[in-house]
């Protein structure tokens, strides 16, 4: 979306990941008093419809634009919902939708904020993919995204844990907790992955890169991580896959790119009996118990946060960030309300 490759239109308000103090509730609002500290899951979903109901709110068939499922704030192709980089956000069904923190909330304000989206969608990752206790896991991508998959595979009690990237900054933070760090400029990852599983594969692997995913030389291939997860992965292994492909790239790299179409290596994928999941987490399913997970001190994904920022400074987050500078891996916006002393919004870039 920032670097102008979907239809987002300019001047929407981006903002996914939004915690902040309720200021004002709805007639219909019963739950959900002025003064709550709330997080919000990325997916705005309406809690009645058959997709709801079934619990996948990231295909929500109420709040999605005619002929889709899924809404978001803030989002490309995702709703008219205007994202929480702003002094105030409006959240639409705010019943179903916030979820409520506990009285450390604004001391551990960094570490519930992931709970808006990237705790639980690399939660997700690993579920997809069937992580169990004692699984060896690699997960392609060390940004936001991929170091929380890497965490949550960490919180299963996975036996190894290994992280694909090139950025030594996000490298760091992989091995921080205790993951393998692969560095992907220095040789094959497959390679590596295969040396380290003692040539049968990872049990399990996560995609958490997206159309997106370039090599060390800066080109781009949209294929590059998922024929490397299929390459990585054992026979009958399983693969999440939570970064993001779209329909259409007007401005991908080849015809096959500008039709959202992966040249994805199916032959062996199918040969190795693997299986794969896909798309966007819903929040809801994972937010309480990671929440609760974060209250009790058993997890601390606010380990990924370099910077904390007021909301005026966010175009020059957005570059750093964008041009993956060294040291920029999380950034945490922040702004201080002025109608009532206590409020205090929150809303990052990812
Ligand atoms: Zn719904």
């Amino acid at each position: 979306m920032y670097e102008g490759r979907t239809d987002m239109e300019p001047g929407r308000v981006l903002g996914h990941e939004n915690l902040g103090r309720v200021q004002d509730v709805g007639d219909a609002v019963d739950r959900i008093k002025v003064g709550d500290y709330v997080c919000l899951p990325f997916n705005v979903a309406c809690g009645y419809c058959r997709n709801c109901e079934a619990g996948l709110t990231s295909y929500c068939l109420t709040m999605a634009p005619p002929g889709s499922a899924g809404a978001a704030y803030g989002f490309a192709d995702m709703g008219p919902y205007s994202g929480g980089q702003a002094d105030y956000l409006r959240v639409p069904y705010g019943d179903f939708n916030c979820l409520r923190l506990p009285e450390d909330a604004e001391e551990k304000e960094n570490d519930y904020v992931m709970v808006a989206d990237i705790f639980p969608t690399g939660y997700h990752a690993t579920e997809m993919a069937g992580v169990q206790p004692g699984d060896s896991v690699v997960i392609y991508g060390g940004g936001p995204v991929g170091l929380m998959a890497a965490y949550s595979a960490m919180l299963k009690s996975a036996m190894m844990v290994m992280v694909v990237d090139r950025h030594p900054d996000r490298l760091r933070l992989a091995e921080s907790i205790g993951a393998i760090p692969i560095d992907d400029s220095k040789g094959s990852p497959v390679d590596q992955v295969m040396e380290l599983t003692k040539g049968r594969g990872a049990d399990r692997g996560c995609e958490c890169v997206g159309y997106q995913a370039h090599d060390p030389q800066g080109h781009e291939h949209p294929n590059m991580t998922l024929n490397n997860l299929v390459k990585s992965v054992k026979f009958t292994g399983g693969i999440g896959v939570v970064g993001v492909y779209i329909p259409q790239d007007p401005g991908g790299s080849d015809e096959f790119a500008k039709h959202g179409e992966v040249v994805f290596d199916f032959g062996l994928f199918w040969f190795k009996g693997q299986k794969m999941g896909t798309g966007q987490c819903p929040v809801k399913r994972y937010n309480r118990h990671l929440r609760d997970l974060i209250h009790v001190g058993k997890a601390k994904p606010s380990f990924i946060v370099s910077h904390e920022l007021p909301l005026s400074e966010a175009p020059e987050a957005y570059k750093h960030f964008d041009a993956r500078d060294n040291g920029w891996t999380k950034v945490v916006l922040k702004t201080n309300g002025t109608k009532q002393g206590t409020k205090r919004h929150t809303a990052r870039t990812n």
